[in-house]
């Protein structure tokens, strides 16, 4: 929601009046260089809506705000040039609605254009998120990242760098959501104030690696493009693409990663396939190097990899991990059910790369259980599997 700044108003009685953290409505509105506002300048209210309200008979703005439990100053605010006295049933101003449920849900299929509408909704509702794009896949699809917080400690996690494991998407941007919910109205999630990881951790999010592979698996060959051909032939002509695994010219996007990448290609598919082919060298492919280009450049101190399907998490490579990964591996353990495994014969993959580069926890966390891809009607309990995890990933 955007107001127009009148005179003597300050972002900090904005705050106030909205019940808002200071924090979060700087953040929002972060084109500005201080914290002076100037009159009749817009400012963004993150978490709330403005919306019509229809006068009826007898109500006034203290009677309409008394009702709502909101400030009567609110309604002045966002009703400026309205004379309280002069009101009559009928007319329409304008109310200021906080958010309190998720705005973004999961159907049958969460494809990159359902990814992406969310996320510009998401942004609307809540300024304070920042949203970069780190490049772009073979289709040139813009891979978008997101970022929450800020504070020396960089936490990174992401979802889909397999086609066909969609629902790790709507996992990363369901938590989002509830992660700004929780700061816009101060509620806990399972006890924890995010308040205080916003101002700690800067949490890195990109919910989609896989753009074109997710949509192929949902859409089928009609969104391949120049790709159309090899796909089908990959596919063995079957135009059900459901269980796709790898980018659009059939690179396995975690098998791509200069980590012992070679046993890889010495025993995994020697051309393109739906599956497992590690590609003609390690980071070939627009979606694996731009997702290396941002580790090498974020700095974070720890990584999640969503993958389906199987309820476990891999957290070794060749005894590079540091003694802090098998504690936050233990406790994901603790809080999910999941059965964390150290050691697992599989290179060449994210979380490998990641730990023996920088020698810091890397985690593949093996998201619910059963057929790829999984039914979204299992989403809610997954949900609430992954949920704890990612919430470890920022306090442990
Ligand atoms: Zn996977």
């Amino acid at each position: 929601m955007r107001v127009s700044v009148r005179e003597g108003d300050t972002l900090a009685y904005y705050g106030q009046l909205f019940d808002v953290p200071l924090r979060l409505i700087l953040d929002s509105n972060r084109e500005r260089s201080t914290e002076q506002v100037q009159v009749k300048e817009k400012v963004s209210i993150p978490g709330y809506l403005k919306q019509d309200y229809t006068l009826k008979v007898g109500e006034t703005f203290w009677s309409v705000a008394t009702d709502r439990n909101l400030p009567l100053d609110a309604l002045f605010l966002l009703n400026p040039g309205l004379d309280p006295v002069e009101l009559s049933p009928g007319e329409i101003i304008y109310i200021p609605l906080r958010v309190t449920k998720r705005i973004i849900s999961v159907d049958e299929h969460y494809d990159y254009k359902t990814m992406m509408s969310d996320l510009n909704r998401l942004q609307v509702l809540y300024p304070f998120l920042r949203q970069e794009s780190i490049g772009r896949s073979v289709l040139r699809k813009s891979i978008p990242e997101i970022k929450v917080g800020q504070g020396q400690q960089k936490v990174h996690f992401n979802g889909a760098f397999h086609a066909r494991e969609w629902i790790t998407t709507p996992l990363l941007m369901t938590f989002i959501n509830d992660y700004c919910l929780s700061l816009t109205t101060r509620r806990n999630i399972r006890g924890i104030n995010l308040a205080y990881f916003y101002e700690n951790r800067e949490l890195s999010i990109v919910p989609m690696v896989n753009p074109d592979g997710v949509d192929l698996a949902i859409h089928g060959a009609k969104i391949a493009g120049d790709y159309k051909g090899l796909v089908l032939k990959l596919n063995e002509g079957s135009e059900d693409f459901s269980k796709w695994k790898a980018n659009i010219r059939g690179v396995d996007l975690n098998n791509q990663f200069p980590a012992k990448w070679e046993i890889e290609q010495a025993r995994k598919p020697k051309e393109p396939a739906s599956e497992d082919y590690p590609g003609e060298r390690p980071l070939s492919e627009p979606e694996s190097k731009a997702i290396a280009n941002l580790t090498n450049e974020g700095d974070f101190s720890r990584v999640f990899a969503l993958h389906t399907q199987g309820r476990e998490i891999y957290w070794g490579f060749e005894g590079s991990e540091p003694q802090e990964a098998a504690t936050l591996a233990a406790e994901c353990e603790r809080v999910s059910g999941y059965k964390a495994i150290q050691n697992l014969d599989s290179y060449a993959g994210y979380k490998d790369w990641f730990i023996q580069e920088w020698r810091r926890p890397g985690l593949t966390i093996e998201c619910g259980e059963g057929e790829h891809p999984l039914p979204t009607d299992q989403f809610p309990r997954i949900y609430q599997e992954t949920l704890g995890q990612l919430l470890a990933g920022l306090y442990v």
